[in-house]
């Protein structure tokens, strides 16, 4: 049990690159980790939960290949670029100018280059370190003794950055624990400038340092993969320890992103599910239609992942008025094909057994099959889980 999922109000706020993604030449499409932003989706539709992710890359750019959805937090260029994003004043570009123009003439080589961010000007030798490492060495060398002018200069891996603004990951993490109240700040990151983040964290706070090198951090994991699985614990205690809540909108979000959650882990969406003759696909297509329709709308639509998180959207703008539907139907719905999302991938699925024996009481005191929706109860195990009766009731086969 990690003793910060008790927190009665919960931050949780990671790096990105090095920590939800692998390394990878080509910045704009890096091995980005399911397990993790399942987990994190997860955490997210608790209540009392906030998720963020705050990376040294540029805003927009850090959207681009991190997928994940509001109520998710995106910060980017290090806490410059989030809601509370501005411009650079004119001194602010003048110093990134001049930084720009010195970097630009050590960097003119291939597998070497100036990225450009609203406050940053960063030096990258990623690249040309995998073909000549001493070479990549020396460029970084000589971008370091550069006159960094107005700027703050900080070194990461193969990268070296020049910020025009005084805000560093652990500022913006100072001003997002105040923003949401948290009693409990959770950040996890792997490079150099993680180190302001981790820093600003006390008491019951928890640091978590992915792979080597001096940290201040208290929790030390060792790559990518461990940081999915303590992601995963994280969920699953405070999962637990909160319990399934009462709340119907609440009950919504904590239903919802237990399926968003194997969403991001679907890797194939043709594959067969456990509902005769669905696939993948069309478990979150009859999700898509059957409720809007039920009040009147079209179906929303698009590829899976678009068409499950369009329709995410459309329970949130319409729960209001539609409350009953969503509480007796809805989220019972969700839940039982969150287990047909993930038997179809292989993989379990995050289901709360207290909410599991509270539906299957429900099931058993009543003849689901006979409108024709379900199919006949499939006989099970006297010993077999609350899970495995629920959807042996439900006409699955477990
Ligand atoms: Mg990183």
């Amino acid at each position: 049990m990690i003793t910060a999922a008790t927190a009665q109000n919960l931050l949780v706020v990671s790096d990105f690159d090095g920590t939800l993604a692998s390394f990878s030449v080509d910045a704009a499409d890096v091995p980005v980790n399911a397990r993790s932003l399942a987990a994190l989706t997860r955490l997210a539709g608790l209540p009392d939960t906030h998720v963020a992710v705050l990376s040294g890359r540029h805003l927009e750019g850090l959207m681009q290949v991190c997928h994940l959805r509001a109520p998710i937090a995106f910060a980017g260029s290090h806490g410059n670029e989030s809601s509370v994003a501005g411009e650079p004043t004119e001194a602010q570009q003048e110093a990134l100018d001049f930084v720009d123009r010195q970097l630009s003439e050590i960097l003119d080589e291939p597998g070497a280059f100036v990225e450009r961010k609203p406050f940053q000007r960063v030096a990258h030798v990623f690249r040309l370190a995998q073909e000549d490492p001493a070479r990549a060495q020396e460029l970084l060398a000589r971008a370091a003794a550069i006159d960094p002018g107005e700027t703050r200069m900080t070194a990461g891996k193969q990268i070296l950055e020049f910020s025009a603004t005084d805000v560093t990951k652990g500022t913006w993490l100072a001003g997002e624990r105040e923003r949401v109240g948290a009693d409990v700040t959770v950040f996890l990151g792997d490079d150099v400038t993680d180190e302001d983040g981790f820093r600003i964290l006390g008491g019951s706070d928890v640091g978590v340092k992915v792979g080597g090198g001096e940290t201040s951090a208290g929790v030390r994991v060792a790559g990518v993969e461990e940081v999915s699985d303590w992601l995963t614990q994280l969920a699953d205690d405070r999962s637990r320890h909160l319990g399934f809540p009462r709340d119907t909108r609440a009950r919504f979000e904590w239903v919802a992103a237990g399926l968003s959650s194997v969403v991001f882990q679907v890797t194939d969406w043709d594959a067969a599910s456990s509902c005769e003759g669905w696939s993948a696909r069309d478990v979150v297509d009859h999700l898509a239609t059957w409720f809007p329709e039920a009040i009147g709308a079209e179906a929303v639509t698009g590829e899976p992942l678009e068409q499950w998180f369009g329709l995410v959207e459309f329970v949130r703008e319409r729960l209001a008025e539609n409350e009953k539907l969503v509480r007796s139907v809805l989220i019972t719905d969700i839940f039982l094909h969150t287990w047909d999302l993930a038997t179809s991938q292989g993989l379990s699925a995050p289901l709360d057994e207290g909410f599991a024996a509270s539906l299957l009481r429900a099931f058993e005191s009543t003849d689901l099959s006979a409108d024709g929706k379900f199919a006949e109860p499939v006989p099970v195990a006297e010993g077999a889980s609350v899970m495995d009766k629920l959807i042996a009731q439900s006409g699955r086969r477990p």
